[in-house]
């Protein structure tokens, strides 16, 4: 065939046999997939794998000399059992080949001396390591002249992320062939590349394939990375760019309006961030394009008032606000919270309603059907300025008379969809968007993921705000410290304060498995919930454990709230006033009991991390989570911040069966011994893989950071990022740069595909 593109399928370079077992095994289809598969390292011809290293189970490609060969028959069977052993210097390993003949060939070839690479499983059979049936390659074939070459010995040896049906060299000669037939188009403009010191696109893919040495190597691998970089902050840019296309009514604040009384009746003063972020909110919000903001602040910043301050300056400017939030509880308790503190500012139409009053209408899966039709007849006639729900506000029925501001809490428990949704029912032009999230974000992680919108960060708590202390509670070494857990809580309800019990599970006789906590929820189809390991399946979040692993550890079923309710009422908590929140209460029921805990009728809430995001009860001041071990670090993070909102310290105390010295202790000690949520989102990050971080909202995004990782390339993310930037201002639609655009066109087809895929 002639020359080749990135976007050809494999089959028409490799040949149909070649390709089938790179596509079945692999997901490489296309010839670009094939050119970013990369080698996982390099073996120096001559340099010898440490057999030492290997694992029992893995797939592994050795490069070992041939020690010794023996064959001999079968004992019971026809056939033969061909045996070599072959030798790091040190370690040996035994390659075995059954067959039903004579091995004769296989002993000519595989003679002693040989260096070769071996590719199998590596299992123990007798106490030694052996790889059966392998594939080889012997490395040393050939004339005497071709290895006497200076090279030869040097050469580096890529080896590939394998499988059983396709060995490393296999993959090896199919990127031969690709690379040389390959003809590219440099997506990257030569300005660019020469700023940063960057070889071209050809010359990267050849030389992380087939490097001569390890600054081959190292100048490819910094190419392609920027690549990824750079594609990606491209498409974010362009995002940025149409968003600034669309108008938007503009909402400059007014004197005397609504949100001059909400401040008048504010109780206490604003944070200097609270007041830097709300400025600049309020300022964008007057202008007649989209605001497009990221809020992010630590558990308790104090975001819901910047939220509610700009959404009375849109209603003073004659628009509606909408407030999403993830859960049923937390919609509730914003709309409780939110009403009140406006007072007679939210009573239109009512008796004593203060001038320019407006309304505030709830929305949840959950309402009756009188009182929904009511909350969709005022959100439509524009009755309503506020309107607050979960996610039945993104229903088609739910209308607007004028939508001039989306506002969506916990934004890592949506994806963009989930927001475009909403923002879809504003009329002509674009309502102003402002998504908060409480889970911090590393800076690059930030500008990757949420890379479409402008960013402000809250980085101090309230004045006055009362320390949280954290203690790991070792159940299994020290029973007797879990006595005196329940003791503090008695002691917390003595002095007229509440506490909170979080366990992993909600268990009673609901069905069998996980129990899902967001099952009550009237959450979207295809959006995930928090299961009650707390691993999020929706969107980004630092919450879950990301390690499967970790819940295997232990053969005991977590602990669950039914269970422990009932154990604590007639024991160590006999006598206080317990109640029960999980996911599979009737929301009217969840309702009320956050009601009663909020009003302070109930010492004690037994609950699973429904209680996780948002919920705000001051005199709450102490929080046990039992089987802390079962949750991850930031979902802790994020717990704890439920208490220590008021005057008095909050105590947190993680209750964990896990051994002292493991991995799990180590993570709960973490918890421990930091309040810095940012902090505690790297530890998480570098715990996990870089797709799981990104999530399945950003699905494209998984499969296309290969080299680039988030938390060491920051300075190579934010340069890619001011050049993207600069490009799409002067060139939006990239018709200058024809490759550029094709990579970003495939980019987006992937992430489409992906995302119909979790769908
Ligand atoms: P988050 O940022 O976690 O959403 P909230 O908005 O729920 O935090 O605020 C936490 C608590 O702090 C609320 O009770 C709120 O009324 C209170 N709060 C907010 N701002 C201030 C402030 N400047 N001074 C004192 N308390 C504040
Ligand atoms: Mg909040």
């Amino acid at each position: 065939m002639g020359r080749a593109i990135l976007e050809d399928p494999l089959r028409l370079v490799i040949g149909d046999k070649a390709a089938k077992p790179l596509g079945r095994a692999l997901d490489l289809h296309a010839v670009g997939d094939l050119l970013r598969h990369y080698p996982r390292r390099y073996e120096t011809r001559g340099e010898l794998t440490d057999l030492a290293s290997l694992r029992d189970g893995e797939y592994v490609t050795v490069q070992a000399v041939i020690a010794k060969v023996t064959s001999r028959p079968m004992r019971n069977r026809r056939g033969s059992i061909f045996e070599a052993t072959v030798t790091d210097g040190r370690g040996q390993l035994v390659l075995t080949f059954f067959s039903r003949g004579r091995q004769d060939w296989r002993e000519r070839q595989l003679a002693p001396g040989l260096h070769g690479l071996f590719s199998g499983q590596v299992s123990t059979f007798r106490g030694k390591r052996q790889l059966a049936h392998p594939d080889y390659e012997l490395l040393d074939v050939g004339d005497d002249a071709a290895r006497a070459a200076a090279e030869y010995a040097a050469e580096m040896i890529p080896v590939y992320p394998a499988a059983k049906e396709i060995t490393s060299w296999q993959i090896a000669a199919a990127v031969r062939i690709a690379l040389d037939v390959l003809d590219i188009q440099d997506p990257m403009p030569r300005a660019i590349r020469e700023r940063h010191g960057l070889c071209g696109l050809a010359d990267a893919l050849r030389g992380i394939h087939r490097p001569i040495d390890w600054a081959d190597v190292r100048r490819s691998r910094d190419r392609l990375k920027w690549d990824e970089a750079f594609l990606l902050q491209t498409v974010l840019a362009q995002r940025r760019f149409a968003a600034t296309a669309y108008s938007a009514t503009p909402r400059p604040r007014m004197a005397d309006g609504l949100l001059d009384a909400y401040d008048a009746r504010l109780p206490f003063e604003l944070t200097v961030g609270q007041e830097l972020a709300g400025a600049q909110i309020g300022d964008e919000i007057a202008l007649d394009h989209p605001m497009h903001r990221l809020l992010q602040g630590e558990v308790g910043s104090g975001k819901t008032v910047i939220a509610v301050r700009a959404m009375l300056q849109v209603v003073d400017g004659g628009g509606q606000a909408v407030l999403l939030a993830p859960t049923e509880v937390l919609a509730q308790q914003h709309f409780r919270s939110i009403t009140d503190q406006l007072g007679p500012l939210a009573q239109a139409g009512e008796l004593g309603a203060a001038e320019h009053a407006t309304r505030v209408a709830l929305l949840t899966g959950s309402l009756g059907a009188a009182a929904r039709r009511r909350a969709l007849l005022e959100a439509a006639s524009g009755e309503a300025g506020i309107v607050i729900g979960t996610h039945a506000l993104l229903e088609e029925k739910v209308q607007f008379a004028d939508l001039g501001l989306v506002v969506i809490d916990e934004q890592h428990r949506f994806g963009v969809e989930q927001r475009d949704a909403l923002r879809d029912k504003a009329g002509d032009g674009r309502p102003h968007l402002l998504v908060m999230t409480a889970t911090p974000i590393p800076r690059t992680v930030a500008m990757t993921v949420f890379g479409d919108l402008e960013i402000s960060t809250l980085t101090e708590l309230p004045a006055g705000r009362a320390p949280i202390f954290t203690h790991v509670v070792p159940a299994a070494e020290k029973p007797h410290y879990l006595e005196r857990v329940w003791e503090r809580l008695r002691e917390e309800a003595a002095q007229g304060r509440q506490s909170y019990v979080v366990c992993p599970r909600i268990g009673g006789d609901g069905p069998e498995g996980p129990d899902d906590d967001s099952a009550g929820d009237d959450r979207g189809p295809g959006d995930g919930g928090t299961d009650a390991r707390g691993t999020d399946v929706s969107g980004t979040d630092f919450g879950g454990t990301g390690d499967g692993g970790l819940f295997a550890e232990s053969a005991r079923p977590s602990l669950a709230v039914l269970d422990l309710a009932g154990e604590l009422e007639r024991g160590p908590l006999a006598g206080l006033r317990l109640a029960v929140l999980h996911g599979r209460l009737p929301p009217d029921e969840k309702d009320a009991t956050m009601r009663a805990f909020a009003q302070g009728s109930v010492d004690v809430l037994v609950t699973t991390t429904v209680v996780e995001v948002g919920v705000d009860v001051p005199n709450a001041t102490a929080m046990v989570v039992m089987d802390a071990d079962r949750f991850g670090v930031s979902q802790l993070h994020q717990l704890r911040g439920r208490v220590g909102r008021g005057r008095h310290e909050g105590l947190c105390l993680l209750v964990t069966e896990a051994e002292a010295d493991g991995k799990s202790r180590q993570r709960l000690d973490a918890v421990a011994a930091t309040l810095d949520g940012f902090k505690l989102s790297r530890l998480d990050l570098e715990q996990r893989r870089e797709g799981d971080v990104l999530g399945a909202a950003q699905a494209g995004r998984r499969s296309s950071l290969k080299l680039l990782t988030l938390l060491t390339d920051e300075e190579l993310i934010g340069r890619a990022r001011r050049e993207a930037t600069e490009l799409v201002a002067a060139d939006p639609a990239l018709a200058r740069q024809p490759a550029l655009a094709a990579a970003v066109r495939v980019l987006l087809d992937q992430e489409r595909a992906e995302y119909l895929e979790k769908a």
